[in-house]
């Protein structure tokens, strides 16, 4: 059997918690804890063929795109119940338009937006709430820009534990929220943003001997990790030469990175792809920190930007973060709202929906590609990482109803009327 411990990261640290210990926050420094293994050998090919097989097996624990390699996440002990609702197994969708557009590269999409509540949240929750449940926990507690809770309420309804929810006052999509309360959570509106609301959380937390599914939770960064082993998987174990994410408590990339090395040391791939992180202009203090190359993240103290999933001015991951730029010879860039929207525009040419911090990649590829950094023609993946349907109001907010607005008419009730709005604006087939 392969075991697992935990271990700070911090290097002058390095405490292994004993295993009644608090799990996201290292008591003796501060730090955050990462999860590790002591593997047993194993051999690639026959775990490749298991793995495939396993697509083919009735069982969810077969079938879930997280537990199907349960082999690279072994800290499950015989008997602990797994709560998983058939997360990951999401599609890689090639690009034309988008590819053209940001590069000319060869684009294609991971899309997280097709996991159970529509955010790959749900790859680490399933990870994190059956370790909670394993642990005897009967409450667990986020703070979040809202996928997040989506995906806590409902790993937590499935398993019969409480969600406590904090969310920053009136900044979460209706969506989002929506999702919260349906599954049964209960929601405190706390702060005016993230950051604020999640200080508060992990400061009242032990006190209220609250078990927290924030990404500070290293077995979040576990079930996230494999969104790598099925995208390699996919292409048949040939790696792309970047990966593309966006950045917000940066717990996403920091899982990605550790599965990419861990997939290499093992010997599932030949070559590590490099990790790219794109954050908004406005909630962009990672790209400053790599950009100027500072020893200390500097907050951004009121972050703003249209994206809200990731309005987020002091990441909490941003140590694991730099580190995997620098196993991967990664990059880190940043890009307007406007650039934002631009290329939702044309990832839905490409008939590809997805909420507006996960085009943040498709934006960032394009600044990249026209700065050097991404050769032309380059094997690009951008990691969509919400749902189209998670941000309705931005979409609605960006195509109102208005003369100027083409897609929007509104016509009398007659069929003149409608003869001659539609031949007016081409709607006739020629
Ligand atoms: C959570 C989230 C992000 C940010 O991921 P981090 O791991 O916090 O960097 C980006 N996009 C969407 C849609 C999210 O839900």
């Amino acid at each position: 059997m392969s075991s697992a411990y935990l271990q700070c990261i911090e290097e002058s640290c390095g405490k292994r918690p004993a295993p009644r210990d608090e799990e996201t926050t290292c008591a003796q420094c501060g730090g955050l804890f990462e999860v590790r293994y002591e593997f047993e050998p194993f051999d690639v090919e026959a775990l490749r063929r298991a793995w495939h097989q396993r697509r083919l097996s009735g069982e969810p624990i077969d079938r879930s795109g997280v537990w199907r390699f349960r082999e690279l996440i072994p800290f499950v002990e015989p008997g602990d119940r797994v709560i998983s609702l058939s997360e990951g197994s999401t599609p890689m969708v090639g690009t034309r338009r988008a590819g053209w557009w940001a590069g000319p590269i060869h684009l294609t999409i991971k899309h997280q937006g097709n996991n159970p509540t529509g955010s790959f949240k749900d790859l680490g929750m399933t990870a994190c709430i059956t370790r909670a449940v394993a642990r005897g926990v009967k409450m667990v507690a986020c703070a979040s820009t809202g996928n997040t809770s989506s995906s806590m309420a409902a790993y937590a309804a499935r398993a019969g534990l409480k969600a406590l929810l904090f969310v920053p006052y009136r900044q979460i999509s209706a969506a989002k929220l929506a999702q919260a309360l349906d599954f049964g959570a209960t929601v405190v509106e706390v702060g005016d943003t993230f950051d604020q609301a999640f200080k508060l959380l992990r400061e009242i937390a032990p006190e209220m001997g609250l078990y927290l599914v924030n990404s500070i939770n290293p077995f979040r960064i576990e079930g996230q990790k494999t969104i790598v082993v099925e995208m390699m998987e996919q292409r048949a174990w040939r790696p792309p030469d970047f990966i593309v994410v966006p950045g917000g408590n940066l717990g996403n990339a920091s899982a990605i990175g550790k599965g990419l090395r861990e997939l290499k040391e093992m010997g599932f791939i030949a070559k590590v792809p490099r990790v790219v992180v794109v954050q908004a202009e406005g909630a962009n203090p990672f790209y400053r920190l790599m950009r100027d190359g500072d020893a200390e993240l500097r907050p951004v103290e009121k972050p703003s930007t249209e994206a809200t999933a990731i309005r987020i001015g002091k990441p909490a991951n941003w140590k694991k973060a730099r580190r995997v730029l620098e196993w991967t010879g990664g990059l880190a860039e940043s890009v307007t709202d406007e650039e934002i929207f631009e290329a939702k525009t044309l990832l839905a040419e490409d008939g590809v929906g997805c909420e507006p911090a996960s085009a943040a990649t498709v934006a960032g590829i394009r600044k990249l590609v026209r700065a050097g950094k991404i050769e032309r023609h380059a094997d690009v993946v951008a990691v969509l990482t919400g749902n189209q349907l998670k941000d309705t109001e931005y979409v609605m907010r960006h195509s109102a109803a208005s003369e100027a607005n083409p897609q929007r008419l509104s016509v009398e009730p007659t069929l003149e009327a409608l003869r001659a709005a539609l031949s007016k604006h081409d709607l006739v087939p020629a």
